[in-house]
């Protein structure tokens, strides 16, 4: 039976106007399990034979069946499937791997057959007993010696069956011993039912062949049967093939195992090709994280100043110069205000710097004329004690709530309740201490002392204008309609617009705005740290694929399809990718925990939002930048590539 049969096959080289013949007219077939040697001079043209036989090359024209069925109309990955399953290939050069131990290189063409683990591994150590290296499975091939890495390179072609087996000058770089040993395994093989296909310009090592055919520029010029054996009677095993689910998850594991492995082989060149993603995605979780932090304080400082809170001031707007002059605002104003239907409550404003004595103690304070609602307009609340009721505040009473900067410079630790203080000698029993607050820049130095404006006014200033209105205005109202309703009326009862308002909706709308303005510029700029990431992974990717032809030769021509290399290197960048992204994301982490330790003023709060977002972005820039070197590696021709050093 004709395992192969060639029909008038040539194969030329284009090389500018002429045309090389590296092959003529080649007609041949071989029977199964014949043990053929093609013989010829160097340059005559047999490895370009062997390859074409192989499925590495293609011929220019002519027909060639394996098994009956035409090579020439498959697609790539159909003659990948061949020289996986049924050719096994034995180079001058051994041709291993020399990432992987000798078990391993074994074991390789298993994966691209699709078997489980377990059976490979167990295929490849029955190999390495039957050609004597079971110590030696573990040894990388810069380990073994030049017969015991053509022994491993056997097993390798072995291990799918190896059906045909293409030697191509196996003893070529070996002593006469270790070819001799090499020699009688293939004589062993051809007996077990093996078709073997030997190129050698060795008359001893081709008197072990049945048939031998001399070549010389590209014709064959002879072909001498001897009276050998055909051995035929080799059992195809068969092969536990998983379904074709199992199949891709496998292949995935095994691509995925791989990858991991060039990346471990390469620590420094695949921490620095990470070190772009890591800085790009730790600044963009870091922004993030920086700009939700601020904004969260800094909403948290506008929100102090109270939620619908409308501010009436004296003047034409901020920084007018007449406005100290003007004191046109007064109680009354405020008690007109506080009886519109939309109004809350109000706080007049009245402030002051005065001395306070408490015993031997004396400090200079600022003092605050406010209403009993003061606490509710402007957003603050109590630590201990009451605030003032409505006939403290009408009857003009003595009582004070101090903040905490003055509970601790002038009590200490003491309870300050009920005691009696002195402001501008007016006696003031304190009834409340505010609670201390957060407060966005360096901590406020100042003491406070809030007294109820009509003791202000009456008994401790002495004078009736007042520095301002704070209108709370109710929850359900729209604060810009209230506002220019405020406007209107004040400006009737003043016959003139001589003041002007703060709405706190505004404020909270413009510092929302600036905030998230700001977060958007910095995370382009991170961003664009992301992307020149990607690119320099695309370097380096392609650099990697460049360095490593060779060992996709290898790959290819042992049976690994064009999407298995593309596969592989696409997962290398991504797992790169994916693996500076979550570095960055754990230096975020750790930052943020310095950070938020030593910086007061704001946290920085990472949310997991922010963490998946830049998770599938690292994963999305290592298909984006890691496709086209993936591409280009599994583009690669299987020759070219083994050619390569
Ligand atoms: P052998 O293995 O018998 O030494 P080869 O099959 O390698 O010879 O080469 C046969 C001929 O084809 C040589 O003359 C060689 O120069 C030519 N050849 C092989 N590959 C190429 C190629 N890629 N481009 C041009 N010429 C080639
Ligand atoms: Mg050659």
């Amino acid at each position: 039976m004709k395992i192969i049969e060639m029909r008038d096959v040539n194969r030329y080289f284009d090389l500018g106007n002429n045309k090389i013949y590296a092959l003529k007219n080649i007609n041949l077939s071989i029977d199964k399990g014949d043990f053929v040697a093609i013989m010829g001079q160097s340059g005559s043209g047999k490895s370009t034979l062997m390859n074409i036989l192989g499925c590495l090359d293609s011929s220019s024209s002519g027909s060639y069946k394996v098994n009956g069925i035409e090579v020439v109309d498959m697609d790539k990955d159909k003659q990948a499937e061949l020289r996986c399953k049924t050719f096994g290939f034995i180079f001058q050069r051994y041709n291993l791997l020399s990432s992987l131990n000798a078990l391993e290189n074994i074991a390789l063409p298993c994966i691209y057959y699709g078997l489980e683990n377990k059976t490979r591994i167990k295929k490849a150590e029955n190999l390495l007993n039957d050609f004597g290296l079971q110590d030696r499975s573990e040894n990388r091939p810069n380990e073994l010696s030049g017969g015991q890495q053509q022994r491993v390179s056997i097993a390798r072609a072995l291990i799918n069956g190896g059906e045909v087996i293409l030697a191509d000058e196996p003893t070529g770089a070996l002593d006469s011993k270790s070819g001799e040993i090499v020699m009688k395994i293939i004589k062993n093989l051809h007996e077990k039912g093996h078709t073997i296909i030997l190129v050698t310009h060795d008359k001893n090592i081709a008197s072990y062949a049945n048939r031998i055919i001399e070549i010389k520029d590209g014709e064959i010029i002879s072909d001498t049967i001897k009276n050998g054996v055909l051995c035929e009677t080799r059992e195809e095993k068969s092969t536990d093939r998983r379904s074709r689910f199992d199949y891709l998850r496998y292949q995935f594991y095994e691509s995925f195992k791989m990858s991991l492995k060039a990346i471990k082989t390469h620590k420094m060149r695949s921490l620095l090709t990470m070190l772009g993603i890591i800085i790009g995605i730790a600044s963009v979780v870091s922004v993030v994280a920086l700009g939700n932090g601020s904004k969260e304080k800094i909403m948290e400082n506008v929100n102090s100043i109270g939620a619908n809170t409308i501010i009436v001031l004296p003047g034409k707007g901020f920084g007018d110069k007449e406005a100290a002059k003007i004191k046109t605002l007064k109680i009354s104003d405020a008690e007109i205000f506080s009886k519109l239907s939309y109004v809350d409550s109000v706080s007049p404003n009245i402030a002051a710097q005065g001395l306070i004595v408490y015993k031997n103690k004396s400090v200079i304070s600022s003092l605050e004329g406010v209403s009993a609602e003061f606490l509710e307009v402007n957003n603050k609340k109590l630590e201990v004690g009451r605030r003032f009721n409505i006939f403290e505040v009408k009857n003009a009473a003595a009582v004070a709530i101090i903040d905490q900067n003055t509970q601790k410079e002038i009590f200490g630790e003491k309870n300050a309740l009920g005691e009696i203080i002195m402001f501008n000698k007016q006696p003031l029993k304190i009834i409340g201490v505010m609670a201390h607050e957060d407060n966005f820049g360096p901590p406020n130095m100042n003491l406070h002392v809030y007294i109820p404006y009509m003791t202000a006014m009456y008994k401790v200033l002495g004078n009736q204008e007042i520095a301002g209105i704070t209108v709370k205005i109710s929850d359900n109202i729209n604060s810009h309609l209230a506002e220019d309703d405020l406007i209107k009326v004040l400006t009737v009862i003043h016959g003139k617009k001589d003041f002007f308002t703060i709405n706190s909706d505004s404020i909270r709308k413009m510092v929302e705005d600036i905030a998230n303005t700001m977060t958007l510029l910095v995370s382009s700029i991170a961003v664009i740290a992301l992307v020149v990431g990607g690119i320099g992974v695309m370097n380096i990717m392609l650099v990697s694929v460049t360095e490593r032809t060779k060992e996709i030769g290898i790959r290819m021509a042992i049976g690994a399809k064009r999407k298995n290399i593309l596969q592989q290197f696409l997962i290398e960048a991504v797992l790169l990718c994916l693996m500076g992204g979550i570095v960055g994301i754990l230096l975020t982490i750790l930052f943020s925990v310095v950070f938020n330790n030593f910086v007061n003023d704001f946290k920085m709060i990472l949310s997991l939002d922010a963490v998946l977002i830049a998770l599938f972005f690292s994963t999305a820039i290592g298909i984006l930048f890691g496709y086209m070197p993936a591409r280009n590696a599994s583009n690669l021709n299987p020759i070219e590539a083994l050619a390569r050093d």
